[in-house]
C-alpha cells in the first residue's frame, strides 16, 4: 500500500471513508453496473435525468479507496450539470489521469485531487471506473461495463 500514500490526497481519503451519494435511487431514470477486474472494484450508478440535466446522482458498489473516493466526488461533482458538461468533464478528467500535461478545457475543481493517479497506471482504472459506467447509463447501455 506504500505507493498509494503519495497519490492519497486528503479530501480522497475523506471521501473513501465517508462516500457521499452512496445509496440506490429509487426509480432512477438510467443506471449502469460497472467492473474494474484488475482490482475487484464493482459499482452500481443511478442517474436521474431530467430535460437532459442530471437531477440526482448515486452510486452502490464496493471497491477500493480510490474508486470510491472517486464515485463519491463525482456523484458529488455532476448533480445539476447537463449531460454534455458531463462528457466534457469525463473527457478532461481522463485526461488528468493519463496524460503528462495538465489537460486544458473545463475547470475539475476538487476532481484535480486525481492527477496523482497518473504515476500509477495500474489505479487509472479504478479512477474512472465510476465515470465509464455513469458514461454508459447516459448512453442506456444494458449490458455491464467492464474496464478490461
Ligand atoms: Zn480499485
Amino acid at each position: 500500500m506504500s505507493d498509494l500514500r503519495d497519490l492519497y490526497q486528503e479530501v480522497i481519503l475523506d471521501h473513501s471513508k465517508k462516500p457521499r451519494n452512496c445509496r440506490k435511487l429509487e426509480g432512477p431514470s438510467c443506471s449502469a453496473k460497472g467492473h474494474n477486474p484488475l482490482c475487484g472494484d464493482r459499482i452500481t450508478v443511478y442517474a436521474n435525468v431530467k430535460d437532459g440535466v442530471i437531477q440526482d446522482l448515486s452510486f452502490e458498489g464496493a471497491g477500493c479507496a480510490i474508486s470510491t473516493a472517486s464515485a463519491s466526488m463525482m456523484t458529488e461533482s455532476l448533480k445539476g450539470k447537463s449531460v454534455a458538461d458531463v462528457k466534457a468533464l469525463f473527457d478532461t478528467f481522463h485526461a488528468l489521469v493519463t496524460e503528462e500535461k495538465p489537460p486544458k478545457g473545463v475547470s475539475l475543481g476538487k476532481l484535480e485531487a486525481f492527477a496523482g493517479v497518473r504515476e500509477f497506471p495500474m489505479r487509472v482504472k479504478c479512477a474512472t471506473l465510476a465515470w465509464h459506467t455513469l458514461n454508459a447509463a447516459l448512453e442506456n447501455r444494458g449490458e455491464p461495463v467492464s474496464t478490461e
